[in-house]
Parts: structure tokens; C-alpha cells; sequence
């Protein structure tokens, strides 16, 4: 009898935000894999953003890392690993253990964070790991321990949709945690009467759908919600019984709120706005705060994240359905990093450095030679280490330094000073990889095991269902065969994820009597099969005992302190004294303020949606915003290349004027790097000032100058193949579905046009096609009936569809090569417009001519006709402006 065929569909969990969504992933028969949402995960019932839908186009093996290599030479592992460990250890010979560290990433997996934080804090015997996660969240994990006494996220998601106010602060839910906002719109929907208040300097689209928008000023916060304390008090709106049995220290911290003064003044919100917010929040019972990065990433973002519990503990909203303050995590496993102690000044399974007892607990269960005693460097200090030399021998593990950290080109020149500098990574061309004397290929998604924790403190596995290319390998393994090598190799034998991950819960449950939140008790112990199939499960999982329900119920969402039972030494919550922050001095010469941030479509530096052309096709180009009114006073119009500077550095960014932006603020996107831009890494431009607290960068509050770049030309064009070189001031390079499109300006023009032309397609000049006049040249070059490049040039911004344009590499010309000169296609051809739908490729042009036509006038029309908008969702706000706009004119 034939048995049925394997399914080949395998569940895992998308790599990118701290939603964490479970995704299905279907290997093809051609090599392709097919990516759904997985309806069974509780993240995100089968729902998946624009991100995630594309990620099988980011998959195959272009571009990757497939072996390691030494001084730019392949090498084999064997080679390379010894290397490493006996430069390590030849360091730690000549200059102790804090001559050496590793920089790692909310990108990987819980199992390979445990075996660094291992390897450093127990075998090496310092604390100097610290963890890209320091930029995203470390204020939330700093405030969470001042008042809980431990770094626990008290609530889960469906108190989002529970909540009858959601205040969302600092977060642009709507982009950046994608499917987490579209469960709270389809919770609005269902229940109209729930408000939803933003706090956010800018108009973003989640402050579109938002009932009241507060545009405050930067690093306002501390001063609205300690006003907000001190007006709860007033309003007689103090739950006295939780606080008397629960917390202590309320009076204190009223001392401090009272303080506050004229808050109108330091958040620059009108009165009216204010009150509206303090007596929603006085008056309604079930209230979530959630924040992410834009109280996070401050100098004042641990006192922010207290302001907000204290409202939070004040009113005995917190733990229970629909209440609470929730943190939000920027990656995908911020928190499993939190949770094995990848932050320098914390040790594994949430315990503490600075206890005595916790050391010597941790030291005991690894059996280590000994145990890091005091805080290790973090990230930006880690840098500061490695310019002036303290760091001698550094790796780093997934990520990307070189863009991501503030003051980066510092960090770049400590790098290239460094005497020795490890890279682990996916991808074969990061900014940082130059900098590495010896490189590793990792594993990356879809072809390694192991597990990630969300925001909401559920663990889901990410499966393999690709075998790595060439010799990648997964991150546990080669830290471990390092420490083979290191002489530490019976405590690194382990065989699998799964044998790592049983002595991470393992180590949870180690004299653990319910003092400590975390808790994976109830995992210890899985087999193998168990954990290729254990399903997403929140923490804390204690020890089954007779009374639990059967171990294949389903898991009721879990949450923290209704009933108080805070990680403090008295198990009571503390209210923290917060003061206002001052305002931000004033800078003569730097006079704006830049704020940095992600968008829609892309992850990080773009190492992996960088290579999806639809997520390129929303925002191809790095812009700055700038308010309308600021931008008219320094001569600045739109789309012009504007130049920023810093007192760290300088870059280029196209102009983007809109009334979302306030006055006196900027804001540039964070993603782009050398390997798509000119000079437009917003890393070089962000001061390194951190909190004081937490050591995160304020990464969105630096003094910033703004002016004209006075170019004399601008161009666009698009290419089959990418230019290995592009002869320009100003270029930024995005993939289309069949080549490049590439934005360009210059300070002058150049001297011989057909020669430029040639070299950017890579043709011959003699067989351009071409069209000058006075002020514009334009070229196109083919080969047989494709295209195989063509560039248009104005003496200003270049009015030439993209969207069009780039389907022209995938369109045959065997007759209309003229129009491809004039830049659009014949008056019987849409114009797509910017991509806004990146699903299913639906433009702004399109939608406004549904909408213009009388066809639509909804988004649900909208979707009917066109589709956009009805997978992801993502993009729906959108759609929603551009109807209002066509709406509006049709009405004037
Ligand atoms: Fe991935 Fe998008 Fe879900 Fe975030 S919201 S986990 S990026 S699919």
C-alpha cells in the first residue's frame, strides 16, 4: 500500500518584530517556499505582515556567507575556530578577561544566547556580552526591575484588545508591529467605543487611527505622565487598596510628580489635549500604556517607563484582562536574550549579577571556573572600549555595528584599530564584515532550530525546513566549539538545541521556590520529538502538578501581579520618584532635533528585506521629514537632497516635506546602509549619549542642522544589472523584480553624459539611444528586445514614474523605444504610483483613480476591486489617506 507524501509545510516564527508570528513554510519543488501565517499560533491567527509574507523571496543562496574565512582567505572551520579560541585565550593570558568581548544580536536564537552568555559570564569569567537588544529595549528592562523587582512584562496581547483605552506612547504600532495593530483595529472595529490615544512628536500612521493624537515634544513623556500621577491623586482616582497592599513608596513619587510644573510647557500639548487624556485615564477601568522604542531609545527612557508603571500601580490596573503597562520589543528575541542574561549587567534566567547568592547559584549549576562579578560593558561603552583599546579581541554575532550603533563611524574607525575582530553573520556584505579578521557563516532562517520569545512572553520555536548552504553553520554550535577549543568542552557537549535548551530550563527551575518570575520548570525534560513539536507556550511554565490541567489544554493567557507578588525582597511593587526631564538644551548651530525610526517594509540594515523587491517598492530611497513651514525658512523644497549634520557626522537624505513632522523635528529612517546608499547611515549621524539607568542610546533626541544640498543635477534610472560603481554625490539602489532602480544626484554635472549612461547599465555608449534638450539627457541602451538600462536626468527632482519605469526591465521593446526615453508610458496606461499595497503591488495611483472614477469610496472597496489591503492589512491607513485626499478635492 503506497503511504501518503510528508507534508512538507513547516511551522516556525517569523525572524523580524517582537510580535513574534508563527508562519507556515513550504518548501517547492523548484526551490521556492511558500509563506503563509500559521492560523494556530496566538500571536497572530494566520495573520502576517508585509515583512513577513515576503520572507520566502528573501530565502536561497545569493549573497550569502558559505564558508569561513581568515584575512580574506577561505579557511576551513577547523582552522578558523582555533583561531579564534587560541587568540581569545591568548588574550585573556596577557590582559585578564575584560580585554575580550562578544556583541551580539536580538536576531538570534534563545539556545545560541545561552551558549554565549555561558561561554563569557561563566567560562571567560566577565560579563563583557552585552546585545544589540541594548538599543531597543534595555529601558523597559531597567524599569521593569526598579519596580518589580524582576524584568517581567506583566500582561499578553489580548489585553490590547481587552483594554477600553489604549494609550500607545512612543510606538508606531501600525509599522513597526504590524499584525499586533491590526488585532487592535479589528478590536476597535468590534468595539467602537474603545479609545485609542498616541503619544508621538509625529503624526505617524498609527496616529491615524487613533481618536486623540498628542504630538508631543521631544522627551516630553516623563513630564505628561508624572503629571498624569499627580492628577489620578486629585481625581480621587488611587486604588488605596492595591496600593497599601501591594506597593510601596506612592507618596514619594507624588512628592516628585507634583513637582512637574507647567505641563503644557514641557510637553508642548495644548491644555485641552492633556486634560482629554488625564480624565479618560482617571475614569476608565481597563487601561493599557503600551511603549516601545520611542520611550525606550532616550536619555530619560527608564524614568519614562516608570512614569508610566506608576500610573499603572497607582490605579491597580496591572495583571488583570485589559490593564496594564506593556512594553513592546523592537526583535525578535529581545526578550530570550533578557531571559539567559544577554545583557551585561544581568546573569542568567532573570537572576542577578550583583546577589551573591544568584552567582553562586549560576556558578554551581554550570559548574564554571568561575562567574563574572560585576557588570560587564554595554554596547555603546563596549565601542568606546574598542576605540580606545580596552577591547582587544571582539565578535560579533549577527549583527551590525558599524550602522546600527550611535556615532557609528567612531565605532567603524575602533573597528579598524581593533587587533582582533570576529564576524558572524548570514550575509556576505555588511559594513561591518571589512573590519573582521576572521569570518563565519551562520545558519540563518529556515535552516536552524530553536526558540524565540515575543513580546508577550511566548516561546515558539523556529524550525528548519532549508539545509544551510555551504558550511553554515547554526551560532550554538560554533560558540561551543569554541569553548571546546578554550579547554571548557564538558561544558559544551551538547548535541542538539534541544539538549541547550534543557539546561536553560533546567537552570529557570534551580532552587527556584517562586521568588523568581522566570520559570520553564514544566519544560524540563522534553525529548527530543517534545521539542521538535512543543507548541508556542507563555512563561511562566511551572512544574505540572497533580491538580493542572492536562499538559495538551490549551494554555489561558498568563499574567502578573493582580494580586501583587512582585520579585522585590518584600514582594511589593515600588513606586519610583520620577522628575520631569528637562527640556532638551538648545543647540545654535545644531537647532533641529532628529528623531530616527524604522518603516514599513524593511528590517534592520536591510541585510534580508533589502533583497525582497516588493518590500523596496514602498520606500526605495532614505528621506528625512521635514516640517513645511521649517523647510521654506532654509530654502528647501520637496524632494530635494538635503544634507544633515550632527556633531558625530554628516548625510544625505531626500526631502520630505509633510505637517506630520513638528516644527523644529527631522526624521530619518534608520535602515539605510553603504550597501544601498551614498551616505545616508543614520548611525553616523546619532549622538551616544545614554540613560543613565538602562545605558540605552537616546537614539532619537540628537541635535541636527539641516540644509539644501546645493546639486546642480538629479537622475533616475534603472538598471538590469547593479552598478559596481556609481559616479555620484547622492545615490541610493533598490532591487526591482528584474534589476535595480537608482536614485541620483550630483554637485556637478558631468562632462560627457553618454559615457555616465554607458557605465551605469554596462553598455557600450555607441549603442545608447538618446534625447538632450536644454535642460534634460536622457538615454536608454537595450539588448535584443530588452532593456537593459535607462536613466533620465532634470536639473530637479526627476518626474518619472518608478513604478513604471521599473516594469519597463521586464516589458519587451521590440517598437516603442521612444517612450521609454519620454519617461511614462502611452495615455492609455495607469500610472501605478508609489507602491503602497506591497502584497499585491498596488499603487497610489491606482487607488486614486479607482477612487477618482467613482468606483471606491472605502477601503473595503478598495480591497474588493484592487485587492490592497486585504492580506496584511498593513497598508490599509494608507489607503484610507489617499481617499480622504481624492475625496476632498472632489468636494472642493
Ligand atoms: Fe513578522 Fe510582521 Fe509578525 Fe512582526 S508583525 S513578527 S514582522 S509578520
Amino acid at each position: 500500500m503506497d503511504s501518503a507524501p510528508a507534508d512538507p509545510t513547516v511551522r516556525t516564527t517569523c525572524p523580524y518584530c517582537g510580535v513574534g508570528c508563527g508562519v507556515l513554510a513550504t518548501p517547492r519543488a523548484n526551490g521556492t517556499v511558500a509563506i503563509s501565517g500559521d492560523p494556530a499560533h496566538p500571536a497572530n491567527f494566520g495573520r502576517l505582515c508585509s515583512k513577513g509574507s515576503a520572507l520566502g523571496e528573501t530565502l536561497g543562496p545569493d549573497r550569502r556567507l558559505l564558508h569561513p574565512s581568515i584575512a580574506g582567505q577561505a579557511a576551513s572551520w577547523d582552522l578558523a575556530l582555533g583561531t579564534i579560541a587560541s587568540t581569545f585565550a591568548a588574550t585573556i593570558e596577557a590582559h585578564g578577561p575584560d580585554s575580550v568581548a562578544l556583541y551580539v544580536s536580538g536576531q538570534l536564537l534563545t539556545e545560541d544566547y545561552y551558549v554565549a552568555n555561558k561561554l563569557m559570564k561563566g567560562f571567560i569569567g566577565s560579563a563583557n556580552i552585552d546585545t544589540n537588544s541594548r538599543l531597543c529595549m534595555s529601558s523597559s528592562v531597567a524599569g521593569h526591575r526598579r519596580a518589580f523587582g524582576a524584568d517581567t512584562v506583566p500582561g499578553c496581547y489580548a489585553d490590547l484588545e481587552q483594554a477600553e483605552l489604549l494609550v500607545l506612547v512612543g510606538s508606531n504600532l501600525a509599522w513597526c508591529h504590524p499584525v499586533l495593530f491590526q488585532r487592535v483595529m479589528a478590536a476597535k472595529a468590534a468595539r467602537p467605543g474603545m479609545r485609542i490615544v498616541v503619544v508621538d512628536p509625529r503624526r505617524t500612521t498609527t496616529a491615524d487611527a487613533a481618536d486623540l493624537h498628542l504630538a508631543i515634544r521631544p522627551d516630553g513623556d516623563t513630564a505628561l505622565f508624572t503629571a498624569l500621577l499627580a492628577h489620578l491623586f486629585e481625581a480621587g482616582a488611587i486604588d488605596r487598596s492595591y496600593v497599601d497592599d501591594h506597593t510601596t513608596g506612592l507618596a514619594e513619587a507624588l512628592d516628585a510628580a507634583r513637582q512637574t510644573g507647567d505641563v503644557a510647557a514641557a510637553t508642548g500639548l495644548a491644555a485641552a489635549d492633556i486634560a482629554m487624556l488625564f480624565d479618560l485615564f482617571a475614569h476608565t477601568e481597563k487601561v493599557v500604556t503600551v511603549y516601545s522604542q520611542g520611550v525606550n531609545q532616550s536619555a530619560s527612557g527608564t524614568d519614562k517607563v516608570n512614569a508610566i508603571i506608576n500610573c499603572h500601580l497607582a490605579t491597580g490596573r496591572i495583571g488583570r484582562p485589559g490593564m496594564g503597562p506593556f512594553s513592546v520589543t523592537g526583535q525578535p528575541n529581545a526578550m530570550g536574550g533578557r531571559e539567559v542574561g544577554g545583557l551585561a549587567n544581568q546573569l542568567a534566567a532573570h537572576m542577578d549579577l550583583d546577589k551573591p547568592a544568584h552567582r553562586d547559584r549560576v556558578q554551581r549549576f554550570w559548574k564554571a571556573p568561575r562567574i563574572a562579578a560585576t557588570p560587564g560593558l554595554q554596547a555603546v561603552a563596549m565601542f568606546d572600549a574598542v576605540a580606545d583599546g580596552r577591547i582587544k579581541a571582539l565578535w560579533i554575532i549577527g549583527t551590525n555595528p558599524v550602522d546600527s550603533l550611535p556615532d557609528a563611524d567612531r565605532v567603524r574607525a575602533g573597528l579598524a584599530t581593533c587587533p582582533f575582530v570576529v564576524v558572524s553573520d548570514i550575509v556576505s556584505d555588511t559594513d561591518t564584515l571589512p573590519y573582521a579578521h576572521v569570518v563565519l557563516p551562520a545558519a540563518g532562517w529556515g535552516e536552524k532550530d530553536g526558540t524565540v520569545t515575543n513580546s508577550e512572553r511566548r516561546i515558539s520555536r523556529q524550525r528548519a525546513f532549508l539545509q544551510a548552504p555551504g558550511e553554515a553553520w547554526p551560532d550554538w554550535r560554533i560558540l561551543a566549539e569554541v569553548a571546546r577549543r578554550m579547554g571548557f568542552g564538558a561544558a559544551f557537549d551538547w548535541e542538539s538545541p534541544d539538549d541547550v535548551f534543557d539546561e536553560h530550563a533546567r537552570l529557570s527551575a534551580t532552587e527556584n521556590e517562586g521568588d523568581r518570575d522566570f520559570d520553564l520548570a514544566g519544560l524540563v525534560g522534553m525529548s527530543a520529538e517534545e521539542y521538535q513539536v512543543f507548541p508556542p507556550v507563555q512563561w511562566p511554565v511551572p512544574r505540572l502538578t497533580e491538580d493542572a490541567a492536562p499538559a495538551d489544554a490549551p494554555q489561558p493567557d498568563s499574567r502578573f501581579f493582580a494580586a501583587g507578588g512582585f520579585f522585590t525582597p518584600d514582594r511589593r511593587a515600588r513606586f519610583v520618584p520620577v522628575l520631569a526631564a528637562s527640556p532638551l538644551p538648545e543647540d545654535a548651530c545644531r537647532p533641529f532635533t532628529l528623531n530616527t525610526g524604522r518603516i514599513r517594509d524593511q528590517w534592520h540594515t536591510m541585510t534580508r528585506t533589502g533583497r525582497a523587491p516588493r518590500l523596496s517598492a514602498h520606500i526605495a530611497e532614505p528621506f528625512a521629514e521635514i516640517h513645511p513651514d521649517d523647510a521654506r525658512d532654509l530654502g528647501v523644497g520637496d524632494a530635494d537632497i538635503v544634507r544633515l549634520e550632527t556633531g558625530f557626522g554628516s548625510g544625505l537624505f531626500r526631502a520630505c516635506l509633510t505637517p506630520r513632522q513638528r516644527r523644529g523635528s527631522l526624521f530619518a529612517p534608520m535602515h539605510w546602509t553603504e550597501q544601498f546608499a551614498s551616505a545616508s547611515r543614520a548611525g553616523a549621524l546619532t549622538q551616544k549619549q545614554t540613560d543613565p539607568h538602562s545605558g540605552q542610546p537616546a537614539l532619537k533626541s540628537t541635535p541636527v542642522s539641516l540644509a539644501r544640498f546645493p546639486v546642480a543635477w538629479h537622475g533616475f534610472a534603472v538598471t538590469r544589472l547593479r552598478p559596481s560603481t556609481i559616479p555620484a554625490d547622492y545615490w541610493a539602489v533598490a532591487r526591482t523584480e528584474a534589476g535595480w532602480r537608482i536614485e541620483l544626484a550630483g554637485l556637478a554635472t558631468p562632462q560627457n553624459w553618454p559615457a555616465f549612461a554607458a557605465d551605469l547599465f554596462g553598455a557600450d555608449a555607441a549603442d545608447l539611444l538618446s534625447y538632450h534638450d536644454a535642460t534634460t539627457a536622457r538615454f536608454a541602451a537595450f539588448d535584443g528586445e530588452t532593456l537593459q538600462g535607462a536613466l533620465w536626468t532634470a536639473p530637479g527632482p526627476v518626474a518619472v514614474s518608478r513604478a513604471w519605469a521599473a516594469g519597463q526591465l521586464l516589458a519587451p521593446h521590440a517598437l516603442s523605444r521612444q517612450r521609454i526615453l519620454a519617461g511614462r508610458g502611452g495615455a492609455d496606461t495607469v500610472d501605478v504610483g508609489a507602491i503602497v499595497c506591497a502584497c499585491f503591488s498596488v499603487g497610489a495611483g491606482q487607488i486614486s483613480g479607482a477612487v477618482r472614477s467613482g468606483r471606491c469610496r472605502s477601503v473595503a472597496e478598495i480591497g474588493g476591486l484592487l485587492q490592497a489591503g486585504t492580506n496584511c492589512g498593513s497598508c490599509r491607513t494608507e489607503i484610507q489617506e489617499i481617499i480622504d485626499g481624492c475625496l476632498v478635492l472632489d468636494d472642493a
